[in-house]
């Protein structure tokens, strides 16, 4: 039966990755790959070699829809992976489950790492009911997020890039106020995670300071 499965990758430590995942890799007719050099180093990792197909935000609008023709046509299991975590998170995999679905294909999704849940539990903020907002905008409607966000009484969460986490920050303090609680996660299942926790006006003083690096999650309590 053809199927599409979106397998989870490693967010930085490459044992978190589920039998499961393995097997289905193993499987697979093709692979679909955010960037097929970075696929190709980690499935040499777990000993897999498969044929790979790239899938980006550039090639996805019109490679989707040839894809699963070819997946039903050919009857043939596909594996679907991001650079890192959960595909369709903040990486490409939408649009490839919503056309899958649209054609009646079946869709697996293995659960598996995923960067936002392990900031979000290991914060210490409340976590029973949470946003996930993903980036901000670069540009356009970044105001506005920022101004629902201000509003917002559940924990919300962020995905920054180091070089743009003292901006996010400082905006989120002309927004929210300095006192908010907040917890950047970074680097998390690597050797150096860290969490770092305070009120925004904290953490951003304390990153002045300690310029960050590495990836990470911005974890801001709702209003209260
Ligand atoms: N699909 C991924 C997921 O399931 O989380 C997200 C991919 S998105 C392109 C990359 C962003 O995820 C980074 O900018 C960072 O905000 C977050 N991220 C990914 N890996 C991380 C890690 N090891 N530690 C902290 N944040 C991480």
């Amino acid at each position: 039966m053809p199927r599409l499965v979106l397998v989870a990758t490693p967010i930085g430590n490459l044992e978190d990755i589920t039998l499961r995942a393995l097997r289905v890799l193993k499987e697979a007719d093709l692979i679909v790959a955010e960037d097929t050099r970075h696929a190709s180093k980690l499935l040499q990792h777990y000993g897999i070699s498969k044929p790979l197909l790239s899938l980006h935000q550039h090639n996805e609008h019109w490679r989707v829809p040839q894809l699963i023709k070819r997946i039903i046509s050919e009857d043939l299991l596909v594996a679907a992976v991001s650079d890192a975590g959960t595909p369709g998170i903040a990486d490409p995999g939408f649009l490839l489950v919503r056309t899958a679905v649209s054609q009646h294909l079946t869709v697996e999704v293995l659960p598996g790492p995923c960067a936002f849940l392990p900031a979000l539990v290991g914060s210490g903020l409340p976590c029973e009911r949470f946003v996930f907002e993903g980036f901000l905008p670069p540009k356009k409607g970044r105001v506005v997020r920022l101004q629902a966000l201000s509003n917002e009484t559940r924990t919300f969460v962020l995905y920054e890039a180091p070089h743009r986490l003292i901006q996010t920050l400082s905006q989120l303090i002309d927004y929210l106020g300095g006192e908010r609680a907040a917890v950047v996660a970074r680097e998390l299942t690597k050797i150096h995670e860290s969490f770092t926790r305070g009120t925004l006006a904290e953490i951003k003083s304390y990153f002045e300071s300690h310029p960050p690096k590495g990836e990470c999650v911005i974890v801001v309590a709702g209003k209260s």
